[in-house]
Order: C-alpha cells, then sequence, then structure tokens
C-alpha cells in the first residue's frame, strides 16, 4: 500500500509503516507511482474550463496514469480527471459542487514519522559517501524543488551549488538563482559553449530520440567544470534525482560512478522520496521555493521535449511571451 487517507488528519498519508494506519483506508485508485500538489495556476485553470465541481480552499493533489494520457486530481475520492487533446482540455468529472482540499497543517502532521525516517535514511546515505570517498563534492542545483530539499538537507556541510544555465531556463528560475545568491548562497553559475539557436539549427528539435541537449548543454560544461576545478581528483556529485520521476529510474542506485567521467560518483540521498514528500519537506521547514512551482510544476528548460505538451497547454496561461517570441502556435 503505497498511498492511504487517514480519517484522523482527513490527509493522504504516504507509504508504509508510518504509524498512522489506525482509521485508515487504502486509496486503490491510484495508478501512479508518484504524486503532487496541483499548482495554483492549475487549480484556477481547472476552475474555469468546467463548472460542475469547483476546487476550493486547501491542497489537491495530482497523478498521472502509467501512460502519461491523462491527470487525475484528488483527495480522499477522484475529484475529476483531464487530458489535453488537440480541441483543448477534455475533463470528466467524479464529484459535483464545491470540494474542500486537504489541509496543509494535517499533511504535514499525518507524515511526519516518514518524512522524519526518510530524512534519516538519506542523510545516512551522504555519510557513507563522504566516509567511502573522499571530502570533495559539489550539489547539482537546478533552481527546482528537488535540488532544493537537497540543498537544506546538506546544509551543514556547507558544499557548493552548481547550476547550469542551459539558456532556455524559466524567467522565474533565472531570478531565483539571483536572489538565492543575494541571500548568501554559494552557488556556481556555468553555461554551455554553444547557444540552444546554434545548437538547434545544427541537430533539429531535441526530442526523445535526438537527445542532444542533456549532452551538449548539461553533460560537456559539466563535465568542463569538475576538471578545471578539481583536476583527476575523486568528486561526489550530489543529485536530487527521484526513482519514482520516470521508470528509466525506478531500479537506480544510491551511490554510482558516473559512466563517462572517471572521477565523479553520483550520490543520490533523496532517490526514495515522492513528490508530495517533497513539498511536505518544503513546507515544513518553510523553504524559499523557486516561484515557478505557482504556474508550473516542472522546473528545467520551457521547451524540453518531455512532458511538451501539457506545459505548453499550461505556457498559454502563463507565459505566453515565451510562445509568442519563439513563435510557437499555442
Ligand atoms: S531539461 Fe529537457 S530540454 Fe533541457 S537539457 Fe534536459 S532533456 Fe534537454
Amino acid at each position: 500500500m503505497m498511498f492511504a487517507w487517514s480519517e484522523r488528519y482527513h490527509s493522504l498519508i504516504i507509504g508504509e509503516n508510518n504509524g498512522n494506519f489506525i482509521k485508515s483506508h487504502p486509496l486503490t485508485f491510484i495508478n501512479s507511482t508518484d504524486i503532487r500538489p496541483l499548482t495554483p495556476l492549475e487549480k484556477n485553470i481547472l476552475n474555469k474550463v468546467q463548472k460542475s465541481v469547483e476546487l476550493g480552499e486547501g491542497i489537491f493533489l495530482l497523478f498521472s496514469d502509467r501512460m502519461f494520457r491523462k491527470k487525475v486530481v484528488f483527495t480522499k475520492d477522484k475529484i475529476l480527471e483531464f487530458k489535453i487533446t488537440k480541441d483543448g482540455v477534455k475533463i470528466t468529472t467524479f464529484l459535483k459542487g464545491r470540494i474542500q482540499g486537504v489541509d496543509k497543517k494535517n499533511l504535514i502532521k499525518a507524515n511526519r514519522k516518514r518524512l522524519k525516517n526518510l530524512t534519516k535514511f538519506s542523510l545516512s546515505i551522504v555519510k557513507n559517501a563522504f566516509k567511502k570517498f573522499g571530502k570533495e563534492a559539489v550539489i547539482s542545483f537546478s533552481g527546482g524543488k528537488d535540488s532544493l530539499v537537497l540543498s537544506h538537507l546538506l546544509r551543514k556541510y556547507n558544499i557548493p551549488n552548481v547550476y547550469i544555465d542551459t539558456g532556455m531556463e524559466f524567467p522565474e528560475t533565472y531570478n531565483y538563482i539571483q536572489e538565492l545568491k543575494k541571500m548568501g548562497w554559494k552557488i556556481f553559475v556555468i553555461k554551455p559553449k554553444f547557444s540552444w539557436k546554434t545548437l538547434e539549427k545544427k541537430f533539429g528539435k531535441p526530442s526523445y530520440s535526438n537527445r542532444w541537449c542533456s549532452k551538449f548543454l548539461k553533460f560537456e560544461p559539466f563535465k568542463k567544470f569538475l576538471l578545471s576545478n578539481f583536476g583527476k581528483k575523486s568528486v561526489l556529485v550530489f543529485s536530487a534525482e527521484r526513482r519514482w520521476e520516470s521508470i528509466s529510474r525506478i531500479n537506480q542506485p544510491y551511490i554510482k560512478q558516473q559512466k563517462h567521467i572517471e572521477n565523479e560518483i553520483v550520490v543520490q540521498p533523496i532517490l526514495d522520496w515522492f513528490e508530495l514528500d517533497v513539498w511536505i519537506y518544503i513546507w515544513t521547514k518553510k523553504l524559499y521555493v523557486n516561484p515557478l512551482y505557482e504556474k508550473i510544476p516542472r522546473n528545467g528548460c520551457w521547451v524540453c521535449p518531455f512532458g511538451w505538451k501539457y506545459r505548453k497547454f499550461l505556457l498559454k496561461y502563463s507565459h505566453p511571451e515565451l510562445l509568442t517570441t519563439h513563435h510557437i502556435s499555442p
């Protein structure tokens, strides 16, 4: 049982054996491995495009079905599901009237014990990595919520963050990085040798099968950074990957040797966290999170081919200027 509903807290509880299963029942309709809160923008759009159900105060949760064909909004029960078609958004509602979301404080209380255990385990991975591979380390920091949590977990080690600017990040992310720097965060900003535009002219639009973007915009400049800062010394690169993000990540190890960079040891302390765990940590610790998440659920290149169809739909509401400047028809 991955997710259940607690009658005591009137909230969702994550995972097994977290001590809150008295008066609870499994949420068997969740047909996905990861769940997340709906962004305020998504809530507004859903309230605007249909009138049967009104998503009220509080937190609403969302999962994408395994084939990523439709998204389901829920709390204790399924509320509605929707998919993006060429004619717009197609919605099926399961409830009627105004529905209350989950109270954030209750969500935190119901999952407190789980978060404590997760944190403890993540920190044990960090400790282990230092013990085995030495003290040279950086945090791969994307400006997103996962790397924010990772950076916070590692705060006592005073490790520098490395942010790779692909040139196609959201404006909110650029501002956020500047804000963090003003707040005293140690962030190295590195840039690729060639711009997105130049590379696109040469290789075409990136796609699932033509993924030059990761190679030239991220991997190459990062490799160069490690080489000029650490030479041949072993370096721990802390990464905020989570196994529930995609099928390809599901069997990842916590610590691994980077395939192409001999002296890079990748450490993934929050591999077992669900997206909702990340949010509960952020809310519990009251962390300053990238304001992008008010609108778009995913940080990274705004043109990324992964999840493009849905992001393009949201961009029409959140960042129409990006679509216009880049001549992308809505
Ligand atoms: S976020 Fe997407 S577009 Fe950007 S480098 Fe990664 S795969 Fe490519």
